[in-house]
């Protein structure tokens, strides 16, 4: 090996390889494709040696920059790489798989706290839909006569209620209203969401 390389010097690509001396050259250990697979799989890296291969070769045709280390040795055509190669690069793809991570913990952290703010938005307009334009209405609902009548019926005999009473909601024509009894207040006609969100809440249902 060591006379391979005082004879063949020329094959050794870059610098760094014509810096080394033999002494350093004797101390290292090399990879092959295969060994170098098989070291980044032992560190918990996904390389299979074709994989590794189609790497290596997009970087040496120039298709990547740097994305993968280029051969230490070039023997008759067969790429050898260092250990310390090997190791460098080993540690550069855990580094770059740590990051990774991290910042797909930090994405779904931040998805998690949208989907909260929307949920808690989503909650507080409705409450406040209620609170703000019929303030104590909600605790003063004693019971709800689901499908009063459908709103087109309704509409015939009375026109001045278009909107639900609770959300204020426009009814459609096909729309079912429900009836809700209010302590010592008039009935209010409500919608179908309104009138299913009380029921959830504890408000009893009536027949009439
Ligand atoms: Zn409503």
């Amino acid at each position: 090996m060591v006379d391979f390389f005082q004879k063949d010097t020329f094959l050794i690509k870059n610098k760094r390889n014509l810096l080394v001396n033999i002494g350093q050259l004797e101390n290292e250990q090399f990879y092959n494709q295969t060994t170098f697979a098989k070291y980044l799989s032992e560190h918990g890296l996904n390389y299979s040696p074709t994989k590794l291969g189609t790497y290596y070769r997009r970087e040496k045709n120039g298709v990547t920059n740097g994305k993968f280390p280029l051969e230490d040795i070039l023997i008759n055509g067969t790429p050898y790489w260092y250990e310390s190669t090997v190791d460098l690069f080993t540690r550069e793809l855990l580094a770059l798989e740590k990051e990774k991570t991290k910042k797909k913990k930090t994405n779904k952290k931040k998805r998690n706290k949208y989907m909260a703010t929307q949920v808690f938005l989503k909650e507080k307009f409705f409450v406040s839909n209620i609170s703000n334009k019929y303030p104590s209405e909600k605790s003063k609902i004693e019971k709800v006569k689901r499908f009063f009548m459908d709103f087109k019926t309704f509409s015939k005999g009375r026109k001045d209620i278009t909107n639900c009473e609770l959300c204020n909601r426009e009814f459609q024509e096909n729309d079912q209203t429900n009836l809700a009894f209010v302590k010592e207040d008039s009935n209010k006609l409500i919608c179908e969401e309104c009138a299913a969100r009380v029921i959830s809440e504890g408000v009893a249902e009536t027949n009439w």
